[in-house]
């Protein structure tokens, strides 16, 4: 079963910078330091995570959700919805589409990258069946984690 190989923070920044300006967008200090966050976290995070995880003097909470919206597009970031309805961003790294799964703790949230994907076969048996082209999925696991059970 093949798989989608995927890492975590391994984008140095001098890379991004170069991305960003390839963008023709100007790095504010608030989307560096947003970025330097993500790199040195290894699962998705939320907004008032990453705002949480900023320096007081880097940016308000408005200034974050107006950046992950900047970075989705410039797709910088990618965007996960672990079940609870809340967006939450992992850093995408050059070249990498970034798709993965990951398994949710409901108890204590904790998340664990998943490595495992369906094979390529299944999506189109699936594209034809139904006569769809260009079918993709998104998809999370659930359970309780080892300190929960
Ligand atoms: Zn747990
Ligand atoms: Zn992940
Ligand atoms: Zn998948």
């Amino acid at each position: 079963m093949p798989k989608h190989r995927h890492s975590h923070s391994s984008a140095p920044l001098p890379q991004l910078k170069d991305k960003l300006r390839r963008n023709a967008r100007k790095i504010t200090g608030p989307r560096q330091a947003i970025l330097e966050v993500l790199r040195h976290h290894p699962h998705p995070m939320s907004n008032k995570e990453i705002h949480a995880a900023l320096l007081e003097k880097d940016c308000d909470l408005a200034t974050v959700y107006r950046s992950m919206h900047l970075l989705e597009g410039m797709k910088m970031v990618k965007r996960f919805d672990l079940g609870d309805g809340v967006a939450r961003y992992e850093l995408l790294k050059e070249g990498d589409d970034g798709h993965h799964h990951h398994l949710v703790c409901t108890r204590c949230a904790r998340v664990v990258e998943i490595d495992e994907c369906f094979t390529r076969e299944l999506e189109q048996k699936i594209a034809s069946r139904n006569g769809f082209k260009a079918v993709s999925h998104r998809l999370e696991f659930f359970g309780l984690c080892p300190r929960c059970q």
